[in-house]
C-alpha cells in the first residue's frame, strides 16, 4: 500500500480528551476516528489489524468445533422480555423509538431462540455456536477509546451440552481457545477465577491484562499466579498479637484526635494498637465495624457476611447513634451489631474511640470488654501483603476485562423453554455456557502493553504492514526507482509493505510516522547509501539499525520475518 494515495491521518499532538496510551497512539497513528461519544470508527490501517485479530480468534474458535454465525444485531424485544433482561440491562440498553425493537448487547436470548427450535434431542448436541460482531452498549461513562465503547465488537460463543459434565468440557475448550488467542497476539494476561471467588464459584474466569485504564482492580501474584479481584482477594498478614496483661479501661483526652495517624502520634504509638471503627447501615440498623490501624473496610466482603445491601451512615446519623462525629467513634458502649476484622482477633489493650468527641479509650479487650462480637475477614488487601497461596507478595493493580468464559448453566434454557430429550426420553433444559472477548480491546490493550514514547510496536502477528518502506527522496530518480524496484520485491513475496512515497514529506517527518505506525521493520532509502548499493533495515522493537546489500535485502526481510519479532 503506498502512503501516498492511503488515507492514513497521522497526528503530530495528542489528542485532547486521550489519556490512555492504546487511545492516544490509535488516534495518532489515524487507526480510529470518534464519531460520537463511546462511538468509533476503524480508519484503513487499525481496520486491518481488527480483521487480524477477528481471524486469530475464528481459526481458534473452529478449531474446538465452534462454527460461525451471524445474528442480527436489531433484535425483536420480546425475545429478550421471555428472559427479563430488558429489565436487568437497563439504561444500558438501546431502544429503538417505537420500543418493539432492542439493539443487542449480547446475544445469550438470540442463540437460545435458535437452540430451542433445532436442538431436540441429546444427539444434536454438543454444540458450540459463535459469532463476532457488533455488540450496542448504552455504557454511563465510555471512555479510554475503544476500550469502552457503546458500540464495540465482540467474538461471543456459546456451549449446548446435555450434561455438566459435557459442559465442563466445552468450558474446558474455550479456556484452552483463549490461552492460545491471546498467547497468539503477544498479550501479557492472567486469569482471574472462580478459585479465587471472583464469581461465587459458579465456573467462570475472566481474562485480564493490567493497565492503568482498567476499571477494576486486581491483587495479583507474579509468582503463583495468584489474581483475584480487589473485592474478593485476601492476603497473609500477620494478626494483631494478644498482649500477656490486659490494662484497665482507660479514657484520655484527645483534643482534636480525629484519625488513626493523628492518634498514633498523640499517643506515641503503632497503628497496629489503634482500632478503627465505621459504621454501617444494614436493614435499618446501625452495625460496627472495627478494623485493625488504617485497613479499610472492603463493602463486598461485607456485604456477603450480612447478606445484602449496606451503606455508610450519614455524618447526622453517626451523631445520633454514638453520641460523637467520626473521628471520635468507638466499640465500648456502642449499642448494637459488632463486627471485627479477623487480625483483631485476639487483640487486647486496643485504643478506640470513646464515642465522646475529643475521647477516646484505652485498654480493650476485644473478649473481655465486648458479648459476643462476630470476625470475619473484612480488609481491602495492599499490594506488597503476602499471597494467600505462596510466599511471595502479591501487587495489586487496575486491569481491563478481555474476555471471559462463564458457565451459564440452564438460566436461559429454562426461561426460554429450551429443551432436548435425553437418552431415557426425559425432557431436559440444555446446559449452556457462554463465552466473550472484545476485539477492540485485544488491540488497545496490544498497545498497552507494545509501545514506546515514540509509537505503537507491532509485531508480525498484529502489524498491518510487516515493512514500512520509506524512501528519503521522491524528488531522486535513481532512489525513487530503488525504492519502486523493492516495493515490488518484497510484495511479490508476499511480503506486506506500507511504502511511504510521499514526494512532499522530509525525512525526519517520514521517521517520526515510521515510529508512530510502528511497522515490526523498516527499510529506508536513501540517496547516500544507495551509493554503496545499500539500503538501511530498523527494527522497529530494538531501534536497532543496520546496512543491507541491496541484492541481499530479500533474502534477510524473508528472514527477520521468520525469525524475529
Ligand atoms: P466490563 O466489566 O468491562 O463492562 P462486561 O463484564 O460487561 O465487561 P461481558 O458482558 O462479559 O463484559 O462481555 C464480554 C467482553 O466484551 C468483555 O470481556 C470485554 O472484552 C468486551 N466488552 C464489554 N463491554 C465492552 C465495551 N463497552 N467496549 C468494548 N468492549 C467491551
Ligand atoms: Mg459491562
Amino acid at each position: 500500500m503506498r502512503l501516498s494515495k492511503s488515507f492514513v491521518p497521522t497526528l503530530k499532538e495528542v489528542p485532547n480528551d486521550a489519556v490512555v496510551a492504546s487511545h492516544v497512539y490509535m488516534l495518532r497513528a489515524g487507526m480510529v476516528r470518534m464519531l460520537s461519544a463511546g462511538i468509533y470508527s476503524f480508519l484503513p490501517l487499525g481496520y486491518k489489524v481488527i480483521k487480524k485479530i477477528s481471524q486469530i480468534i475464528r481459526e481458534e474458535m473452529d478449531a474446538i468445533g465452534g462454527q460461525e454465525f451471524h445474528l442480527p444485531g436489531l433484535n425483536p424485544r420480546e425475545i429478550w422480555e421471555e428472559t427479563n433482561r430488558v429489565e436487568a440491562f437497563g439504561d444500558t440498553m438501546f431502544h429503538i423509538k417505537n420500543r418493539e425493537y432492542i439493539l443487542a448487547p449480547t446475544h445469550e436470548e438470540i442463540m437460545t431462540f435458535h437452540a430451542r427450535n433445532v436442538l431436540k434431542s441429546y444427539k444434536d448436541l454438543p454444540q458450540i455456536w459463535y459469532q463476532i460482531q457488533t455488540k450496542f452498549r448504552n455504557e454511563a461513562r465510555p471512555r479510554s477509546g475503544v476500550i469502552r465503547g457503546r458500540q464495540f465488537l465482540m467474538k461471543d460463543s456459546y456451549s449446548f451440552d446435555a450434561t455438566w459434565e459435557e459442559l465442563d468440557k466445552s468450558y474446558e475448550l474455550h479456556d484452552k481457545a483463549y490461552r492460545n488467542i491471546f498467547d497468539r497476539c503477544n498479550l501479557k494476561y492472567f486469569v482471574v477465577g472462580a478459585s479465587s471467588g471472583a464469581m461465587g464459584g459458579t465456573g467462570s474466569e475472566e481474562f485480564m491484562v493490567k493497565s492503568d485504564a482498567g476499571e477494576d482492580t486486581v491483587a495479583y501474584c507474579e509468582n503463583c499466579g495468584y489474581a483475584a479481584n480487589v473485592e474478593v482477594a485476601q492476603s497473609k498478614i500477620p494478626s494483631r498479637k494478644r498482649d500477656k496483661n490486659s490494662l484497665e479501661l482507660n479514657e484520655i483526652s484527645t483534643p482534636n484526635v480525629k484519625s488513626i495517624d493523628e492518634l498514633c502520634l498523640f499517643l506515641k504509638i503503632d497503628e497496629t494498637e489503634c482500632a478503627k471503627s465505621r459504621v454501617y447501615i444494614y436493614d435499618d440498623k446501625p452495625v460496627l465495624i472495627l478494623m485493625c490501624g488504617n485497613d479499610e473496610v472492603n463493602e463486598v466482603k461485607l456485604e456477603k457476611v450480612l447478606g445484602g445491601k449496606i451503606r455508610p451512615a450519614h455524618i447526622e446519623e453517626l451523631k445520633e447513634i454514638t453520641g460523637a462525629d467520626a473521628g471520635s467513634i468507638g466499640p465500648i458502649g456502642f449499642k448494637g451489631r459488632i463486627i471485627i476484622d479477623i487480625r483483631l482477633k485476639e487483640a487486647n489493650n486496643l485504643y478506640s474511640g470513646a464515642n465522646k468527641n475529643d475521647f477516646h479509650i484505652g485498654g480493650i479487650d476485644l473478649k473481655r470488654d465486648l458479648n459476643d462480637p462476630e470476625y470475619f475477614d473484612l480488609r481491602i488487601v495492599k499490594s506488597g501483603e503476602g499471597c494467600p497461596n505462596c510466599d511471595e507478595n502479591l501487587e495489586v493493580f487496575s486491569a481491563i476485562e478481555l474476555g471471559h468464559i462463564f458457565k451459564l448453566g440452564t438460566k436461559y434454557s429454562v426461561a426460554m423453554g429450551a429443551n432436548f430429550l435425553d437418552e431415557s426420553g426425559k425432557e431436559n433444559p440444555i446446559i449452556m455456557g457462554s463465552y466473550g472477548i472484545g476485539v477492540e480491546r485485544v488491540m488497545a490493550c496490544y498497545i498497552e502493553q507494545h509501545h514506546d514514547e515514540n509509537g505503537i510496536i507491532w509485531d508480525n502477528t498484529l502489524a498491518p504492514f510487516q515493512v514500512q518502506l520509506i524512501s528519503l527522496n521522491m524528488k531522486k530518480p535513481e532512489v525513487v526507482e530503488v525504492s519502486e524496484k523493492i516495493y515490488d520485491d518484497l510484495t511479490l513475496n508476499g511480503i506486506t509493505v506500507l511504502f511511504d512515497d510521499r514526494i512532499d514529506a522530509q525525512a525526519g517527518f517520514k521517521f517520526k510516522d515510521a515510529d508512530l505506525l510502528g511497522m515490526p521493520f523498516q527499510v529506508i532509502v536513501g540517496e547516500k547509501k544507495l551509493k554503496d548499493k545499500k539500503v538501511e533495515v530498523k527494527i522497529r522493537k530494538s531501534g536497532e539499525r543496520f546496512d543491507v546489500d541491496l541484492s541481499e535485502l530479500l533474502g534477510k526481510m524473508k528472514e527477520l520475518i521468520k525469525l524475529k519479532c
